[in-house]
């Protein structure tokens, strides 16, 4: 029998960063050491260690109403094409760390659970056919999205770009098939999204295409490849997750802004 994937993490450890063959939520040891048998000297758990998002991308490409259900529920057409779109990377953040809720101008903040695709290396301008060769892996990803400001802005800058509206990760996980991997989100516990990869309008492959037609992608960035039905609002004091089948489970407090 295969083992189950390993992720990678990155995380701090004596003060340095460091990237961690990860199983559940134990860091087992480090990515160089990946040949050794980890299993019984684990560095630390997720609750110990301080995790960092696993990529450092350059570039977050994001991909709006990329399921059927979700166009439906905000009430879009059908896009033809994929409708991109980008966050600051200064809205990163790692899995733990909290969602700052910014009150001073959104009353309505929204969770959007996301399976993102990490770039492994340059691309330009890259045909459907040859797009999985630039792909290093996948992780999980929240569009955190403050929907009134989309909804009054026109367009989405404002709305998707505070700090801290896009957690990342736990790990990425290089060796997985991401064709019809489960995802769910959860608030407090209470599944609030839950569909298939499988049900993308617009698969991995063309949204690569897609994007590299317009800029360059490099190594780490990121694609967020869309959010299923079942978007809704968080408040202070929320916890959210979302689970992918293969990944894990990124998990975010929600705090109040000051
Ligand atoms: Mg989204």
């Amino acid at each position: 029998m295969n083992p189950a994937p390993r992720g990678i993490a990155r995380f701090l450890w004596h003060n340095e960063m460091h990237y961690g063959v990860v199983e559940g939520d134990r860091i087992l040891g480090l990515v160089e050491d990946y040949d050794v048998d980890l299993t019984n000297h684990p560095i630390g758990t997720f609750d110990t260690l301080r995790l960092l998002p696993p990529v450092e991308p350059r570039t977050i490409v994001c991909i709006g109403r990329n399921y059927r259900e979700h166009a439906a529920e905000m009430e879009a057409d059908l896009p033809t094409e994929p409708l991109i779109f980008l966050k600051p990377v200064t809205s990163l953040i790692a899995h733990g760390e909290a969602i700052v809720y910014p009150s001073w101008v959104s009353s309505t903040v929204h969770y959007e659970g996301e399976l993102a695709v990490v770039i492994g290396q340059t691309c330009y301008r890259v045909p459907a056919s040859e797009a999985m060769r630039y792909v290093r892996g996948y992780t999980i990803a929240n569009d955190v999205t403050a929907r009134d400001l989309q909804r009054k802005d026109g367009q989405w800058t404002r709305g998707k770009g505070f700090n801290t509206f896009c957690p990342v990760g736990p790990v990425v996980v290089e060796d997985l098939d991401p064709a019809d991997l489960a995802i769910t989100t959860r608030v407090n516990g209470a599944v609030r999204q839950q569909s298939r990869t499988s049900q993308l309008i617009f698969d991995i492959p063309r949204l690569i295409s897609h994007i590299s037609a317009v800029m360059t992608l490099q190594e780490d960035d990121i694609i967020l490849t869309g959010t299923p039905a079942g978007v809704g609002p968080v408040q202070p004091g929320d916890v959210i997750e979302v689970e992918i089948e293969g990944i894990g489970v990124l998990r975010n407090p929600v705090v109040a802004g000051e």
